[in-house]
């Protein structure tokens, strides 16, 4: 057993690195060593995240790959670092937080960046232990894919691996580490850390880098009076925008809303106690130590725009005009309710906007929730019957029948000029028959907690096509049994 990380690093697992982030400085991060954890075991795989990474299988099922993604061996050509950032915390600056957990191997030459979650203690790691558990890796895991086999933008997860190493949360469980990628881990809270410092020259070079990188097109000057900031700004309030409508039409609630968990690039990330809705229950609070219900499902929208509030102040030094910046910012509030209306519409499988789409959606949502529906349950049910005609699995789901039949009449109307078949064929593209219930996550980490991955797997299958029919597997596209309203997850991970 090696319990130190090699320093003479004999692989790089036919992985070329390319360190743009790391070229930033030191003043963005310190550099450092994964800490090794003992007699690490496989626990999943993702082959289309390696294939994205260009991972041969061998490579990525290689007991060098398991010390590696452990962070017991350093890949050859990878330069670990953990970066400084701060943030907002239920509303309330925290001031410096950072990678606590979370080692950047690097970016590859292909520009992705491949991190280690859970593999030590860093110099912003505070009072934890820079560990994280087996039961919220496979969550963060298999959420990230599903996530993607949703079409959401999301950070990526190549692989979970094991150690009985023991860490201590509420009881003694065992330690693991998820590798994630992404194009970018670069967050709102980084740009607060370097404002709320006073380090000007440091937020610059960092909104540079970020445009630079990834909105290239926030240069051309064309855009907001010609300030590439402000043009940021817009940039990121728009794919933010989008990313909500997404999390709102899916029913995906995140759970820590905090602006070090906003993603610059628009993507979903730092999966904790997150949860796809059952009911329709819109003032749900999946995460059980939010008190306060701040990051409720219907408030996800709203604190979407708080938090870019906050990033807005952060780079006003830059933007330099207060009267660009709330412009920049304002694109928020057009972009969401429409692209939230994209998603609704593609939901009922109307392809063309047109008078009465806002009362239509707002209709069925006020039904249910007025009737306690399952979400995912309903829209494939609906998808459905489009096809058959056959309304009857779908006013099952309703006490208020009259109301529904009420509704089904207004949305007939709309579906009048669509071929049903055409229509009920985009709608199940649209509206999954698989989604990571909390319960199905459950049964995947109980199964995996007594060594068999075998549930964890198959959920991952299904996750990956979650609009296939995947015979035989009915079981987890039902309703979640009793027992799963008693689970509760908190941001003990
Ligand atoms: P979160 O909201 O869970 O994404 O984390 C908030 C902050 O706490 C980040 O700076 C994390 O890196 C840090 N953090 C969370 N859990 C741990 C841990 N077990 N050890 C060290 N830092 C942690
Ligand atoms: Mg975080």
């Amino acid at each position: 057993m090696t319990l130190t990380a090699d320093s003479d690093a004999r692989t790089d697992l036919g992985l070329a690195w390319d360190h743009r982030f790391a070229a930033l400085g030191p003043d963005f991060f310190t550099e450092l060593r994964p800490t090794p954890l003992p007699s690490p075991h496989w626990v999943g795989t993702s082959p289309s995240v390696a294939q994205l990474l260009g991972l041969d299988e061998a490579a990525l099922h290689s007991d060098e790959a398991l010390q590696a993604f452990t962070g017991n061996r350093l890949l050859a050509g990878s330069r670990p670092l953990a970066s400084v950032y701060s943030g907002h915390q239920f509303g309330v600056w925290a001031g410096q937080l950072g990678d606590g957990r979370a080692i950047l191997l690097g970016e590859t030459a292909s520009g992705w960046e491949v991190q280690l979650k859970g593999a030590g203690r860093t110099p912003y790691s505070r009072m934890g232990d820079g560990r994280a558990v087996l039961r919220s890796s496979i969550r963060e895991f298999l959420c990230s894919e599903a996530m993607h086999g949703l079409g959401v933008p999301t950070s990526r997860a190549l692989c979970i691996t094991g150690s009985p190493g023991p860490v201590r949360r509420e009881e003694i469980e065992t330690a693991a580490v998820v590798t994630r990628v992404a194009r970018s881990f670069v967050r709102f809270g980084h740009f607060e850390h370097f404002a709320a410092n006073g380090q000007e020259a440091a937020l610059q070079t960092l909104a540079d880098y970020v445009i630079d990188r990834y909105y290239p097109e926030c240069r051309d000057g064309t855009g907001l009076a010609g300030n590439p900031y402000s043009a940021l700004l817009q940039a990121v309030s728009e794919r933010t925008a989008r990313l909500m409508a997404q999390w709102q039409a899916v029913g995906f609630c995140h759970g820590v809303m905090n602006t070090d968990n906003m993603s610059i690039l628009g993507l979903t990330i730092d999966y904790g106690p997150f949860q796809f809705l059952d009911a329709f229950v819109p003032g749900h609070v999946c995460n059980h130590s939010d008190s306060q219900g701040r990051y409720a499902y219907n408030r996800q929208p709203n604190v979407a725009y708080w938090n870019l509030f906050c990033l807005a102040q952060a780079l006003l030094p830059l933007i330099g005009d207060q009267d660009l910046a709330k412009q920049a910012l304002e694109s928020y509030k057009t972009v969401f309710p429409e692209a939230f209306m994209v998603q609704m519409r593609a939901k009922l499988g109307l392809v063309e906007a047109s008078d009465g789409d806002g009362a239509l959606i707002d209709g069925i949502l006020l039904l249910l929730a007025q009737n306690g529906v399952d979400y995912p349950i309903f829209w494939r049910r609906l998808s459905h019957a489009v096809g058959t005609q056959d309304m009857e699995p779908v006013r099952d789901l309703f006490a208020d029948r009259a109301g529904l039949d009420q509704w089904l009449l207004l949305y007939s109307e709309h579906s009048m000029h669509m071929d049903l078949a055409h229509q009920a064929d985009l709608m199940l593209k649209t509206n999954p028959k698989f989604v990571l219930r909390n319960h199905l996550g459950e049964q995947a980490i109980r199964a995996a907690k007594l060594g068999d991955f075998g549930e964890l797997q198959t959920l991952q299958r299904l996750l990956e096509r979650p609009f296939d029919e995947h015979p035989g597997h009915d079981a987890y596209a039902a309703f979640p049994p009793d027992w799963a309203s008693s689970i509760e997850i908190s941001c003990s991970s």
